[in-house]
C-alpha cells in the first residue's frame, strides 16, 4: 500500500471506530438503565402496596409529627434516581416528602456475600461487583471497596443538588438545627445522612475513616454480612469480638464524632464495643429477640445495654427482624422495647430498599402510628419513636 492510500484510509478506520464505540457506550448506557431497575425491582418488593388506608386517627396524628425519621436505607445502592418519583422500591424523594419524613439516613452497602444468610458467611465471594457493573458505575468501583463507598456519598450529593432544595445532606449539629428552623417555614422537603454498613470500606486502613468523614459519612457500623478486619459480624464464621483495629477505629470515629451502628454486630462485637466505647450507640435497623428470636435480633441485655449509653434502637420492617409481615409485628417490637428501657431510646429502623420485602413503602409510615395507638401510646411518646428520638441523638452526637 502506498502513502496516499494510507493517508486516505487512515481517517475512514478512525471514524469507524469511534462511530463502534460511540455505538457500544450508548448499549451499555442503556442496558445499564434497564439492568439497574429490573435488580432493583426484584430486590426490593413491598407487601402491601400503597395507597395506604390507616385510622382517621392515626393519619391526624401522623401529620401533626413536628419530625419523623429513620435510622436506615440502602436505596443508593440500586442506582434508582430518587428526585423522581417511583412505583417500585420503598422510598425517593417525592415519597419522603409526601410521607412527611424529615430525616433519612442513607446508609451504604459494599459487598455482600453469595447465598447470603444469617446463620454464616465468609467474605470469599461477593455479589455487590457485578452490580456495580451492571448498574453503569464507574470501573473504580468495580475493583475498590472504599471507591464504592465514596461513590454512593457522591450521588447522594448530586441527587441533593438536583432536588433543588428538597434534600438536603445534614453533616454537622449546627446544619441540622437550620434545616429544622427552615422546615417550619417550608415543609415540603426532606434530608438525609449518610452511614456505612460494614466498615470494610476502610480496606484494612485507619486513616481512611477520615476519608469516610470528608466524603460526609456520619455513622458506621464494624461489620455487615461476614466477619472482617475489625471484628465478627452475627452472620460471620468465628463470629468474634472487636479486633485491636477495631478499637482504634471506634476510638479515632469518637475523636471526629461519627456515630458507631451495631447493627449485625456478633454478640462478641457488642459486649467488647460496650466496653470501650465512650460515646452513645445505636442499632440502626433490627428486631428483638424478645418478639422475633433470630440470629440478627438484639438480646434484652444488648438493648439494655446500648440504651445506658443514650444511644437508640431503630426498629426494621420486614419479615425477619420482627417475625411478621405487617406493622402491626413491628410495633410489637417497639412496644417490648420500650417496656424494657424505656420511649426515650426507640426508633424506627425500616431498612427500606435493604434488598427485602418491606410491610409497606415509606407512605406507610402512618400505619405503625395506628398500631402505636392501639397499644396505648400518647401522642407525646408516638413523637418521640417516630422521629423526636433521632432529632435529639443528632443534636447532640454529631459534630458541632
Ligand atoms: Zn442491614
Amino acid at each position: 500500500m502506498n502513502q496516499l492510500l494510507i493517508k486516505q484510509k487512515m481517517p475512514k478506520f478512525i471514524t469507524k471506530t469511534l462511530i463502534t464505540l460511540a455505538v457500544l457506550f450508548f448499549l451499555y448506557f442503556i442496558i445499564t438503565k434497564i439492568t439497574a431497575s429490573v435488580v432493583d425491582k426484584k430486590y426490593n418488593k413491598i407487601v402491601l402496596k400503597s395507597p395506604y388506608s390507616p385510622s382517621k386517627k392515626a393519619a391526624t396524628v401522623y401529620s401533626s409529627l413536628p419530625f419523623v425519621a429513620d435510622l436506615h436505607s440502602d436505596v443508593l445502592l440500586w442506582n434508582r434516581d430518587i428526585t423522581k418519583r417511583h412505583s417500585h422500591g420503598h422510598e425517593d424523594i417525592p415519597r419522603m416528602i409526601e410521607a412527611n419524613i424529615a430525616l433519612q439516613a442513607f446508609t451504604i452497602v459494599s459487598k455482600t456475600p453469595k447465598n447470603m444468610n444469617y446463620k454464616g458467611n465468609d467474605d470469599k465471594t461477593d455479589n455487590i461487583t457485578m452490580l456495580m457493573v451492571a448498574t453503569g458505575r464507574p470501573p473504580a468501583t468495580w475493583f475498590s471497596l472504599k471507591e464504592r463507598a465514596l461513590q454512593q456519598c457522591k450521588e447522594l450529593y448530586s441527587f441533593s443538588k438536583a432536588s433543588q432544595g428538597k434534600l438536603r445532606v445534614i453533616t454537622s449539629q449546627h446544619e441540622l438545627k437550620t434545616y429544622i428552623n427552615d422546615r417550619k417555614k417550608n415543609p415540603s422537603q426532606t434530608a438525609g445522612y449518610l452511614g456505612i454498613e460494614g466498615m470494610q470500606v476502610l480496606e484494612g486502613e485507619l486513616a481512611n475513616v477520615q476519608v469516610m468523614y470528608d466524603a460526609g459519612i456520619r455513622m458506621m457500623a464494624p461489620t455487615h454480612f461476614f466477619d472482617n478486619k475489625l471484628g465478627g459480624s452475627a452472620h460471620g464464621i468465628k463470629k468474634g469480638g472487636l479486633t485491636p483495629f477495631g478499637k482504634q477505629v471506634v476510638k479515632k470515629m469518637e475523636e471526629l464524632n461519627m456515630i458507631v451502628d451495631l447493627a449485625h454486630a456478633s454478640p462478641a462485637l457488642i459486649n467488647d464495643v460496650l466496653k470501650v466505647a465512650t460515646k452513645p450507640l445505636l442499632v440502626s435497623h433490627t428486631g428483638v429477640k424478645g418478639t422475633c428470636n433470630s440470629v440478627r435480633n438484639l438480646s434484652d441485655a444488648h438493648i439494655k445495654g446500648i440504651a445506658a449509653t443514650g444511644g437508640l434502637i431503630g426498629i426494621a420492617v420486614f419479615k425477619a427482624a420482627v417475625c411478621g409481615t405487617n406493622a402491626k409485628a413491628t410495633a410489637k417490637a417497639i412496644k417490648y422495647t420500650t417496656d424494657l428501657v424505656g420511649v426515650k431510646y426507640v426508633a424506627m429502623g425500616t431498612d427500606f430498599d435493604g434488598a427485602i420485602p418491606a410491610h409497606f413503602d415509606v407512605t406507610g409510615f402512618p400505619l405503625i402510628v395506628d398500631e402505636l395507638l392501639k397499644l396505648g401510646y400518647s401522642n407525646t411518646d408516638i413523637a418521640a419513636i417516630m422521629g423526636g428520638n433521632i432529632r435529639d441523638f443528632m443534636l447532640n452526637n454529631l459534630p458541632e
